[in-house]
């Protein structure tokens, strides 16, 4: 039968480092850190059969929107329609090897894998078919890919490129485009159900059970290290974690380091990203080469004013406000000001958010490249400045997963000593 209540010992919270009991909790409950509000476990209803239908779901619509054409497009009598699958292939037979890399990455290798191990993983709960080694190394590589995941940034993407071509040609949206939105959606429903903890623990089994002090303190100060793959606690003796098998470490070791190193690597490819074109339009045989910043301006005369924004937001604005919110939290680390954790960790989260939402300029690109192809008439291509701002955007991804928010508290009490301490000698 079914158990009822789910039981997950002694976890310490990812962002803040406190340590928590997570007391037993009823099918629809969730269990979230009292100092920063971070969910550490969502014990949701019928979560398993919810998994297997959405994820199964995904899986059978992306094999539809592979199956059917994707986009119209016709332009002065001539006509061309494309498959999911032309807008790699025509990237390759171009020679852009790299960007047909990251787009097929990006739309097939990851959320394919993502949904077949999920499913795989979920399944294999009920019937003990795979070994425990195996379910180990499943878990780990969904917890890696899960922040890899852009179909809904593509999604985004195909929208703007149909908006930029609607005053060139016209546009007719295939049976494949109604698929794949239904796959992205569903895909982000499976994302948000699975519950890291709550998959741990069916996997592997429950987190080792510690003592733990009775007033709230942090697992570093505890004697305790928090395995940021399983969440997990374990004695700041040992190395590896014994559900996950993974390395664990109270603090990313060289965290501030990392996330600096990226910050400069994205900064420095961020100059060349903006001077260099980034598409090449052929048009009766002329080609105009254009940067970001044309691109956006070009939109803007058009009267696409939305549009114009949203490209401007996600390719000038997102990147640097990630870069400078990035390098002010580094600061912060180093020389903590009197400005509340909270709100720190807050514009943590939201840079880690929206981050992967530059991404779609790359994507325009490559959906304009694979449907706009009729020789002398009309050609789009991509620039140079495609792979620089690419390189922008993952290392800013990079960046943001290094730094380790834990840091961030680790001030907060550190203030609060010396505030105190002062208090007493006074
Ligand atoms: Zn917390
Ligand atoms: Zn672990």
């Amino acid at each position: 039968m079914e158990s009822l209540v789910f039981q997950e010992n002694v976890t310490a919270c990812d962002e803040c480092d406190l340590v928590h009991h997570i007391p037993p909790l009823k099918r629809g409950e969730r269990f979230v850190c009292d100092r920063c509000g971070h969910v550490l476990l969502n014990f949701r209803e019928h979560v398993e059969k919810l998994i297997l239908g959405t994820g199964f779901s995904s899986l059978l619509m992306f094999l539809f929107a592979l199956a059917f054409p994707f986009l119209g497009f016709s332009n002065n009598g001539a006509e061309r329609s494309v498959t999911l699958y032309n807008i790699v292939s025509i990237l390759i037979i171009q020679d852009y090897l790299i960007l047909s890399i990251l787009v097929s990455l990006a739309l097939f290798v990851f959320p394919i894998a993502y949904l077949i191990t999920v499913l795989l993983l979920v399944w294999s709960l009920q019937n003990r078919f795979i070994s425990l080694t195996t379910k180990r190394n499943l878990t780990r590589w969904v917890v890696v890919i899960q922040p890899w995941l852009l179909v809904d940034v593509f999604l985004v993407g195909i929208l703007v490129a149909l908006v930029k071509m609607n005053s060139m040609a016209d546009i007719e949206l295939g049976l494949s485009f109604w698929a794949f939105c239904a796959h992205a959606l569903l895909l982000l429903k499976t994302v948000t159900l699975l519950d890291r903890r709550w998959l741990w623990n069916n996997v592997a089994g429950q987190a080792p059970e510690h003592v733990i002090m009775k007033q709230p303190t942090q697992a570093k100060k505890q004697g305790l290290i928090c395995c940021h793959f399983c969440g997990a606690t374990h004695s700041d003796l040992v190395c590896h974690c014994s559900r996950c098998g993974h390395s664990i470490h109270s603090r990313h070791p060289k965290s501030l380091m990392t996330t600096m190193a990226f910050l400069m690597a994205a900064v420095i490819m961020f100059i060349p990203a903006n001077i260099f074109p980034i598409m090449h339009t052929t048009f009766l045989g002329v080609n105009e080469p254009s940067s970001i910043m044309e691109g956006v301006l070009l939109l803007w005369s058009l009267g696409s004013y939305p549009v114009a924004l949203v490209i401007f937001f996600a390719s000038v604005v997102i990147p640097l406000a990630k870069v400078l919110s990035l390098g002010w939290l580094c600061w912060q680390c180093y020389f903590p000001t009197e400005r509340e954790t909270l709100q720190k960790m807050k514009l943590y989260r939201i840079t880690e958010l929206v981050g992967r939402w530059s991404m779609i300029d790359i994507f325009v690109v490559a959906v304009l490249t694979g449907l706009v192809q009729m020789g002398n008439l009309i050609a789009i291509s991509p620039g140079p400045a495609v792979l620089f701002f690419a390189a922008v955007v993952v290392l800013t991804m990079l960046a943001a997963a290094s730094f380790d928010p834990r840091l961030l508290w680790d001030n907060e009490e550190r203030v609060e000593t010396t505030s105190l301490l002062e208090e007493k000698e006074q």
